[in-house]
């Protein structure tokens, strides 16, 4: 096989109580990569969109998620990208994440499948320090692996992944920039033994329910006490989006990433859609542009086109 192209999904990562840890994959919204084989030691990197990313390999996390392959194996081959992002960069559902786990995964492909799931997060994680500065890999988990993933450590890689019930997610992404240094800056240094307790007490009965099918346990775990607080300032109406949701039959939910996206949890179809239209009924009001997905969580991650 010399080209290969693929889908690359949006993820959530800090999911509710989860900060900096989990996070799971969505079906839709995804970007098309196609990866090809080149008879040289280089990354060449195309974009056909129109989000003026970088080119140079460097600088695109999709290029230099390719440049860590390449300095992990002994041929003279190197890659080829022709990127189409339909996630929008800067939006915190893993648009990053999803360029730099599409090229990796593609690459593995081409390459006869050497590299094993945790080397696969731990290359994409090289690619998507370009976008954020620093070793995250809570959307790089799901995206190259699907469903629900816990990162217990990135050095070494440590990935879980979750057994779920049928989820789906609504998300609105109002199309507003919130720069994830700012959206870091402004989290507390040191938390209160207290918050920190129900906390990690929350995060250990969401995976108690994900994995039982418990959706009152779910439901119930969906707190954050610790970020939530802090970040939902930079994002409009964000608790208006919240008891709308709510009232529409949501589980829970919060800010997905850094933001702006806000993700909301339910059952089943109906009350995703019914989420969908409770979230365009307060964003109408506020006269900022968004978008609106509904998506299951996938189990997929990155697929051949
Ligand atoms: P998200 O939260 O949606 O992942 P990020 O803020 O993490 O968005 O990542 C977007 C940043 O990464 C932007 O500054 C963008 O310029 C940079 N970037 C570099 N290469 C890419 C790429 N191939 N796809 C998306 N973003 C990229």
């Amino acid at each position: 096989m010399q080209e290969i192209t693929v889908l690359s999904p949006a993820t959530v990562a800090n999911v509710v109580c989860g900060f900096d840890c989990l996070g799971f994959c969505l079906e839709e919204p995804n970007d098309l990569m196609t990866v090809r084989l080149v008879d040289k030691k280089t990354v060449k990197i195309k974009h056909l969109d129109d989000y003026n990313l970088p080119l140079e390999p460097e600088k695109n996390v999709a290029g230099k998620a390719l440049l860590a392959v390449l300095e992990r194996i002994e041929e003279n081959i190197g890659f080829e990208v022709e990127i189409t992002k339909r996630i929008m960069p800067g939006s915190g559902v893993g648009s990053s994440a999803a360029s730099a786990a599409g090229a990796v995964v593609a690459a593995n492909k081409l390459l006869g499948e050497r590299f094993s799931q945790n080397e696969l997060v731990e290359l994409a994680m090289y690619g998507e320090m370009v976008a954020s500065g620093a070793k995250h890999a809570d959307n790089i988990a799901p995206c190259v692996l699907g469903g629900f993933t816990l990162v217990r450590s990135v050095e070494p890689m440590d990935v879980i992944q979750i057994d779920y019930p049928t989820l789906f997610a609504t998300i609105i992404h109002p199309q507003i920039e919130i720069k994830t240094s700012y959206a870091r800056e402004i989290l507390p240094k040191e938390v209160p033994l207290k918050s920190a307790i129900r906390q990690w007490s929350d995060v250990g009965s969401l995976i108690a329910g994900l994995q039982k099918g418990d959706y009152d346990l779910i439901a119930r775990s969906l707190q954050d006490f610790i970020i939530e607080p802090v970040r939902k300032k930079l994002i409009p109406s964000f608790d208006e989006v919240k008891t709308a949701s709510m009232k529409a039959g949501a589980l829970g939910g919060s800010i997905s990433g850094a933001g702006p996206s806000i993700f909301m949890f339910s059952k089943d179809l109906e009350t995703a859609n019914q989420i969908k239209d409770a979230m365009n009924g307060v964003y109408s009001q506020t006269g900022i542009d968004f978008k609106i997905y509904v998506s299951p969580i996938s189990s997929k991650g990155v697929v051949k086109q």
